[in-house]
């Protein structure tokens, strides 16, 4: 899939707004490995391709769709509450995820054209947010991120998004958002911003493409040799 390069013309890009899991950390074998190890402890059958497909969405609503589908019944609170500990607790334990390669190439590259970099994310995991200076030094702060901390619905809704786009002062034609997630493609777009999907995981493209995604790379290298380019034609 070729770029949209009409659509990059009519931009006055800014910023880019960065998912967090999968996009800067390869966090998303961790989280799928934790779903499905949670759900086989109850009999509930959940792949791989399960929690790659619903990356983004609330840990609540991950268990009652498991639970509506296979058991035909809601998860009671307290279900939820146990299932979705057990899933942290999986998380945790697991190997450190690394950074996603020559992502670090890719921030440089944004900062050096002066352009600002957000960070959007549904995830509340400290452990990512503490080494965000580690490997990415000077590219990131506070002030400059939207987690699950500060939004009430999360990707795919819009909200964190637009939440973006309020704290920077942008409107949505200054700006580009980089994920890799079906649903986080969906909130993107959604918030009417011009959205490069990279699929590092084990997604289809389609299913990027879908939400509509103006491009689909197959990992950070590819995005990196055209960026410059896009940066160029973006840019006024
Ligand atoms: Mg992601």
């Amino acid at each position: 899939m070729l770029i949209d390069t009409e659509a990059l013309k009519r931009l006055d890009l800014k910023a880019f707004f960065f998912d967090m899991d999968g996009v800067l950390f390869d966090s998303m074998p961790n989280h799928a490995k934790a779903w499905c190890t949670a759900f086989e402890a109850l009999g509930i059958p959940f792949s791989s391709y399960d929690a790659y497909m619903r990356e983004g969405m609330t840990g609540a609503s991950t268990i009652y769709q498991a639970f509506t589908r296979h058991l035909g019944r809601d998860a009671s609170e307290e279900e939820c509450q146990r299932i979705y500990k057990v899933k942290c607790d999986i998380f945790e334990s697991l190997p450190v995820a690394k950074p996603i390669p020559q992502v670090l190439e890719v921030l440089q590259t944004v900062k050096q054209a002066g352009l600002e970099i957000f960070i959007v994310t549904g995830s509340g995991q400290h452990s990512l947010f503490d080494r965000l200076n580690t490997h990415f030094p000077d590219i990131f702060c506070r002030e400059k991120m939207v987690t699950a901390y500060d939004v009430k619905k999360g990707k795919p809704d819009p909200e964190p998004y637009l939440m973006a786009l309020k704290k920077g002062g942008f409107e949505a034609h200054q700006a580009i958002v980089v994920e890799n997630a079906p649903l986080g493609v969906k909130s993107a777009v959604a918030a009417e911003i011009f959205t490069i999907a990279v699929n590092t995981g084990i997604l289809k493209d389609e299913d990027l493409s879908v939400h509509g995604a103006g491009v689909v790379y197959h990992n950070m290298g590819e995005l990196l040799a055209e960026l410059p380019e896009i940066i160029r034609t973006a840019k006024r």
